[in-house]
């Protein structure tokens, strides 16, 4: 089978092949929508149709500057803390034995090109495999947690340190919801393009410079136990995310600590997904 991808390209729901752009409702004779919120909920369908596209001459080039976020207005945006035993390490944070939650607040979404407005001197980069939502519901197995899953994108949890530690105890959520803190993208990529959903490589390159290099294997909740925990507590929703934690190498803590300034560019590389490329502003 092939792998499906889906962007959001100047607001429309577009299926990216072989580097060129399929406007999906246009294709489909409006069976699929432009909104790439409403194609989630009918993912399986999608998926089924997609693969049989080929080309037809009506393929448009991808101007990436036009590439919105690939979900835009999930209901739900959770951030799992402390998911890599090397960055929990670095950063001297205690190992938690339930995954630890925290929000993004979808406001905080952007594109995979989006310029970052940087909200203070001590704003740093987490690179982040992100799950989209399918299916969904609640209560979910986890042996049924990758068929409640539509696929993954690829994110960056821009966190403000000082807001997030100003004081005791922490203020995750805002220091990581500042406009343009959670881009994602390029693509939702279906489960199928991973050899193994659950070893897949991860990497955050500033300015050049190699500072993240994982692979979600090593987490501490996998996703199927991150699915499967946060749906006991609330319904999973069509197009919900999950950023689903960082490995080591944050800015915060390094030696000396490096942070983000004004023209850095963050690059966000996933296997099997592709990069984002975002500027602080
Ligand atoms: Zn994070």
């Amino acid at each position: 089978m092939t792998s499906v991808s889906v962007a959001n390209l100047a607001g429309r729901a577009v299926l990216l092949k072989d580097g060129l752009a399929i406007d999906v409702e246009q294709r489909s004779d409006r069976r699929f929508s432009s909104d790439p919120m409403v194609v989630i909920t009918q993912w399986e369908a999608f998926l089924t149709w997609a693969r049989d596209q080929g080309r037809d001459g009506s393929e448009q080039p991808v101007n990436a500057g036009q590439l919105g976020p690939c979900v835009p207005r999930p209901r739900n945006v959770f951030g799992i803390g402390v998911n890599y035993r090397d960055h929990g390490q670095e950063a001297a944070m205690e190992i938690p034995k339930a995954p630890m939650v925290f929000t993004k607040f979808p406001s905080c979404l952007a594109g995979p090109v989006a310029d970052i407005p940087l909200t203070s001197e001590r704003v740093d980069w987490e690179a982040e495999l992100v799950v989209v939502i399918g299916r969904g519901g609640k209560n979910i197995a986890e042996k049924d947690a990758l068929d409640a899953i539509a696929g993954f994108c690829a994110g960056q949890d821009i966190s403000d340190r000082r807001q997030q530690f100003r004081d005791k105890p922490p203020q995750f959520s805002l220091g990581k919801s500042a406009t343009a803190y959670g881009p994602i993208g390029p693509a939702v990529v279906s489960l199928d393009a991973f050899a193994n959903p659950n070893d897949i490589g991860l990497k955050c390159i500033v300015n050049g410079e190699t500072m993240q290099d994982g692979r979600t294997s090593s987490m501490i909740f996998s996703v199927p136990q991150l699915v499967s925990f946060l749906s006991t507590w609330c319904e999973l929703q069509p197009g919900d995310l999950i950023f689903t934690g960082t490995p080591s190498g944050t800015g915060a803590n390094r030696d000396p600590r490096i942070y983000l300034k004004k023209g850095d560019i963050v690059e966000t590389h996933i296997e099997g997904i592709g990069a984002m490329k975002n500027r602080c502003i």
